[in-house]
């Protein structure tokens, strides 16, 4: 069980940007134990240099707390480096 940026699977596993609005170059992390993402706006953008955008499951989580499943908390990914990157 982890967080990590999500395997790339062809052009539907990239999504648009919240940040610059391009499509296809925003990468999403997810939950590989529930599949599911922690949020639409956690992850990175591929253009590095123009946009910049990168918000890591962390920072968001510190922002909402009541995002943070039990099972985080029960397997102490916030002392492990819970995610990957
Ligand atoms: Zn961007």
């Amino acid at each position: 069980m982890s967080i990590e940026l999500e395997k790339y699977k062809g052009q539907s596993s990239r999504y648009v940007c919240p940040k610059c609005g391009r499509s296809r170059c925003f990468t999403r992390y997810i939950d590989t134990e529930t599949n599911q993402y922690i949020d639409n706006s956690v992850g990175i953008c591929n253009h590095r240099n123009s946009c910049g955008y990168h918000l890591p499951p962390k920072a968001f989580f510190d922002m909402n707390p009541e995002k943070i499943r039990a099972e985080y908390k029960a397997n102490n990914f916030f002392e492990k480096g819970w995610f990957a990157r």
